[in-house]
């Protein structure tokens, strides 16, 4: 029988993927150091596109884990606090594309805020004197917010150093997977879609536009009540850069810039923050992603006896947020499957 060129396969090198196989490499690496006797776990990354055209590339990133779908709010919170966690982690190591800044979330409605906002750190609501024009109520509380394009080369750095390999390779099926691995870790976002194929997935189309920032050092996020459907108005700082936001096309997967949601993110945010009326788009810094909206995110395992295929895609509007926490439980669905001992890494 031919030998497989890896042990573990993971499709996909977004947001998703990246962190998923990380954690399997971390694992691997203890796994090793434990039995040094055995071989070298082998872990490879299949991606059908360079990082810039995917959707984690695009996002804003703030923490948001409540614009994805999830059957169980427990379970949600579980994967949101780990994110959060390693967030902060990596914050205080000092790495300057994860930032932890106070900002505002504000209806344009008179509104109670949700019964998980008190959880926030450093939460407290908002008087009306504090929120800008158009905005009604409103809390503060601080969050991680994520570059997402240094934060992606970072994850791609540490997977080298830990010695898995990431190849540019579109998969047609599944099984094309299997021919090169035992456990496929399937992270396509909306590549799922037509890969799985899965029509629960469905493309949400997201546009962000970047100005020089004037100064602004807090985030503002609009809330929305039921969906995150439809135009919302946001300011995230990056450093130099301000991304404003944004839009959310259910069913639109056209990763063409749209003129016109450009000009009415401009006009929304320079109607909340007057300070915007000077300065104009960055025409180099364009951001447009398919958000994988699904029903509820799918992490689960299917197991085929000698093969495994576990899926990690459907994180909507918040693969950033649910990241590391989903990358865990991959972590420890396939450490489950190393435990029975047809699929242990041999020894030499
Ligand atoms: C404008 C915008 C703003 C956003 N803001 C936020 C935010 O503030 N906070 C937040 O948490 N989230 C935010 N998101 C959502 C977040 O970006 C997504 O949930 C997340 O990026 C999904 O990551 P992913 O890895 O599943 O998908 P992707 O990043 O799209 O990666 C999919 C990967 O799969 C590969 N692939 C697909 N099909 C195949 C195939 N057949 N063969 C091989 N490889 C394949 C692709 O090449 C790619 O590498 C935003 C999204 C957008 C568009």
């Amino acid at each position: 029988m031919a030998s497989l060129r890896a042990d573990i396969l993971i499709i996909g090198a977004g947001v998703i993927g990246l962190t998923t196989a990380i954690r399997l490499a971390e694992r691997a690496r203890l796994a090793k150091q434990a039995r040094p006797y055995e071989r070298d776990l082998r872990i490879m990354i299949y991606r059908s596109q360079g990082p810039d055209t995917t959707s984690s590339y695009a996002a804003g990133a703030i923490f948001d884990p409540y614009m994805a779908e999830h059957k169980n709010d427990d379970l949600r919170d579980k994967r949101a606090e780990a994110t959060r966690r390693e967030f902060e982690n990596l914050h205080s190591e000092g790495h300057v594309w994860a930032r932890l800044l106070e900002g505002i979330e504000a209806s344009r409605t008179p509104l109670s805020p949700p019964k998980w906002a008190p959880q926030l750190p450093r939460y407290r609501p908002c008087s009306r004197a504090e929120l800008p024009p158009g905005f009604r109520s409103g809390w503060r509380y601080q969050s991680p917010l994520i570059e997402m394009p240094p934060f992606l080369d970072w994850l791609e750095q540490r997977l080298r150093s830990l010695g898995v390999k990431i190849e540019k390779r579109e998969l047609k099926d599944l099984d094309q997977g299997f021919a090169d691995a035992d456990i496929v870790v399937n992270c396509t976002g909306i590549g799922a879609r037509t890969l799985v194929p899965d029509n629960e997935v469905r493309p949400i189309r997201g546009q962000l536009v970047a100005v020089p920032n004037p100064g602004i050092r807090e985030f503002f996020v609009e809330h929305v009540r039921d969906s995150y459907i439809g135009d919302t108005t946001y300011v995230l700082p990056h450093g130099d850069t301000l991304l404003l936001g944004g839009s959310a096309e259910l069913g639109v997967s056209d990763l063409r810039w749209n003129s016109d949601a450009e000009e009415a993110i401009m006009r929304r945010c320079r109607a909340a923050f007057p300070v915007l009326a000077h300065v104009d788009p960055i025409d180099d810094f364009r951001r447009v992603g398919i958000r994988p909206h699904r029903e509820t995110v799918r992490l689960e395992h299917e197991d085929f006896g000698e093969r495994h295929l576990v899926h990690n895609y459907g994180h909507g509007g918040s693969g950033v947020s649910l990241s590391w926490g989903c990358a865990d439980e991959v972590a420890d669905i396939v450490a489950d499957i190393h435990k029975k001992p047809r699929l242990s890494a041999p020894t030499p």
